[in-house]
């Protein structure tokens, strides 16, 4: 069997920043104990194995502090948090490594800048999400408002009175979904500033996978099955009509791909590598 990866998957490079930051403290830090402020990744195998170096996790809403602070470190994931979250973890005493990632960062500086010169901030995004509470954050911060917008729909039923509107994204965001709500904004509010901040990291991807798919005659997904980008590169194997399927470790490979002559392989990018290497190989076996 010829067993083919996508050129791009797995991992990307906030997740895999994040990753190294936590496992790096717990290298440099022999006395102390490593938290994570909220999972560090959507994906069990990946939180296993930062479990087995001792790393904790704290609640991600950041209400939970460290029970011994001085003798803590704690890794900001790469999502962020609000700036009022990240001083009060700082000033407990324990060791802050920040690693959001330095996409999110941007996300939050431009936020906070457009909050100062009076800007109502407008995010496409998940109101649930940490990235949208941590860019909201530094908005409240700066005095000015910050609506979270979901989709079309509550894009069209928006109402503000300021003149200086900007719409941000989550990185994460799906292009149609984010164009379609600045359109509909743009209708509501037509000197809306539109400003992308869509991580180019899923369309990475979701194009590297489309071009597997000419190539093989099957193709595993590998990734959690809460992750939205895993699912996503799921929907669209299934929308180009191949064969696939969707596994978060290698004992869940269906018998049938075994007697393929080419299988693909493609990954979300909460998906670790070894998580990756254990599917090539048991192809391969
Ligand atoms: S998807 Fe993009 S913005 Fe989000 S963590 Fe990964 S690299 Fe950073």
């Amino acid at each position: 069997m010829v067993v083919k990866r996508a050129d791009v998957l797995g991992y990307c490079m906030g997740v895999r920043r994040a990753v190294e930051a936590a496992e790096k403290a717990v290298h440099e830090n022999p006395d102390k104990k490593v938290y994570t402020l909220g999972p560090l990744i959507h994906n069990n195998s990946a939180l296993e194995s930062l479990k087995s170096m001792g790393i904790q996790v704290l609640s991600e809403s950041g209400n939970e502090l460290p029970p011994e602070p001085a003798d803590s470190v704690v890794v900001i994931r790469a999502h962020g948090v609000p700036p009022e979250i990240l001083h009060k973890f700082e000033k407990s005493g324990c060791l802050v490594i920040n690693a959001t990632c330095p996409r999110v960062l941007s996300s939050q500086k431009r936020a906070a800048e457009y909050a100062k010169k009076g800007y109502t901030v407008i995010l496409a995004g998940d109101v649930n999400h940490g990235e949208i509470s941590g860019i909201s954050g530094y908005v409240k911060e700066n005095n000015a408002d910050c609506i979270v917008v979901q989709n079309e729909e509550e894009a069209k039923r928006i109402n503000i009175e300021n003149k200086k509107v900007v719409l941000l994204s989550q990185t994460t965001i799906s292009v149609e979904e984010y164009n379609n709500i600045a359109k509909a904004l743009t209708i509501r509010i037509p000197d809306i500033q539109i400003c992308s901040t869509i991580c180019p990291a899923t369309q990475e991807r979701q194009a590297a996978l489309i071009r597997l798919c000419s190539d093989v005659d099957a193709v595993l997904i590998v990734g959690g099955r809460h992750s939205a980008n895993t699912k996503r590169l799921h929907n669209t194997a299934v929308s180009l009509n191949i064969k696939s399927e969707l596994i978060e470790s290698a004992s869940e490979i269906p018998d049938s791909f075994f007697e393929l002559d080419r299988v693909g392989i493609s990954a979300g990018a909460s998906t670790p590598d070894f998580v990756i290497d254990e599917v090539e190989k048991a192809l391969k076996t």
